[in-house]
């Protein structure tokens, strides 16, 4: 025990934040524990000239990571087969993130017209005023991805399965025609990157890189909080040159994040795979018998066949997402599909999704998309949480009585 006798030799001020006590070094418990800092302490000025943070090997800042955060990158890393990974705020951060780290004026991003909706605004609005260029292809016809690659475009995202319509693309064909335009460019031609938002596989459903892409972001949001309560998101690399570009561009914009939130999303993990299980067989239930009912005209699951892309997830993934989306008969209007989500009352009516309570959201698909159609003017798209399935099928079948 060392000795705890009040130090004379300071004042009673200087002893409540300096004081002499160390607790012992060999703590160990199954949370990795919630380290709060902006200031590190240093032994020496040696140690400031030395020490490296960007390989993990030392901490210098908070914003440069600290033993919770650098455990939370390695899990996540692991967890999508990946080597390195950087935090940021939110998914959308993340998105930000890998933007600004590849992207310079001059040059064009790639995105799927069914990308996540504010990754889109992001490049149709922000990218476009630092004169960045974008445009969209259609994620499930690898040929026209190839004919909309020209000499600016330095980036493409993919997304697997799309945002809201939950088409599933053929990411090894979309990925090998970037390679073959980059192979067209010749050798030392900058390298065009590929960039997947994995959100909806989470590193369950399917190993990102083994489907051949570069860079694999993650809304931690969603599944590995599995909580509704916390934000993050992170760009998980094999690739030592893309990790630390990434790495450059995040300290330079200054994107920490919370202890605190960090710890939300550890406490997650250890229950990521039975929550994605669970959840996708509670899913699949419902959009299996959702897809019977009268006024519905088209389940959208990647798991059901008939589903857009339906052979693709057969081939390349596991398991499915906590996501489906319900299209109505045309001689439903917009009045009964808003009535329909009004009267749902164990699905709320919420953004997000892979937390523990069902969601639902209607969507006009004409605004969300910059490809000609035909696009279904509305949907809803429905996100299964940890309740009873009996449960959620009840509350949807008494809801379908708005559209009958
Ligand atoms: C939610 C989500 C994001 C963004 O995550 P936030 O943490 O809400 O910013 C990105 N991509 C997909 C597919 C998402 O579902």
């Amino acid at each position: 025990m060392e000795d705890l006798s009040p130090d004379a030799s300071v004042g009673p001020a200087t002893r409540l934040v300096q004081h002499r006590y160390r607790p012992p070094a060999d703590f160990e418990a199954p949370a990795p524990g919630v380290h709060k800092a902006s200031t590190v302490f240093f032994p020496n000025v040696a140690a400031v000239r030395q020490r490296e943070w960007k390989d993990k090997s030392a901490y210098t800042y908070g914003l440069h990571g600290t033993p919770t955060t650098f455990t939370l990158e390695a899990r996540i890393a692991t967890l999508e087969g990946g080597q390195h990974c950087v935090l940021a705020p939110s998914g959308l951060a993340a998105m930000a993130l890998v933007d600004m780290a590849f992207l310079s004026a001059g040059d064009e991003v790639l995105l799927p017209d069914n990308a996540y909706g504010p990754g889109k605004s992001l490049a149709a609005a922000e990218l476009a005023r630092w004169g960045i260029a974008h445009r969209c292809y259609d994620p499930m016809r690898p040929d026209h991805l190839a004919s909309l690659i020209g000499p600016a475009t330095r980036l493409v995202w993919l997304e697997a399965a799309g945002s809201v319509t939950l088409e599933f693309p053929d990411v090894p064909a979309l990925v090998a025609v970037v390679r073959q335009a980059q192979t067209a460019r010749g050798p030392g031609a900058r390298a065009i990157v590929t960039a997947l938002d994995n959100t909806w596989g989470a590193g369950v459903a399917f190993v990102p890189f083994d489907l051949g892409v570069d860079i694999s972001l993650q809304a931690l949001t969603k599944y590995p909080s599995g909580g509704g309560d916390v934000l993050m998101g992170s760009v998980v690399t094999r690739d030592d040159a893309l990790h630390r570009q990434l790495l450059l561009t995040h300290m330079r914009l200054g994107l920490g994040v919370g202890a605190n939130d960090a710890e939300g999303v550890l406490r997650g993990l250890p229950s990521l795979l039975l929550r994605y299980h669970a959840q996708d067989r509670s899913t699949r239930a419902l959009a299996t018998w959702m897809a019977e009912q009268p006024g519905v005209a088209r389940v959208l699951h990647p798991a059901l066949p008939g589903s857009p892309g339906h052979a693709h997830w057969l081939r390349d993934a596991r398991a499915a997402a906590a996501l489906f989306s319900v299209v109505f008969d045309d001689a439903v209007g917009a009045a009964q599909v808003d009535a329909f989500c009004d009267r749902l009352r164990r699905f709320r009516l919420g953004y997000s999704w892979a937390g523990p309570v069902s969601l639902c959201m209607p969507y006009e698909l004409g605004p969300m998309r910059e490809l000609p159609g035909p696009h279904p003017a509305r949907l809803v798209r429905l996100a299964v949480g940890l309740e009873d399935v009996a449960d959620l099928q009840a509350d949807l079948a008494q809801a379908l009585t708005a559209v009958s």
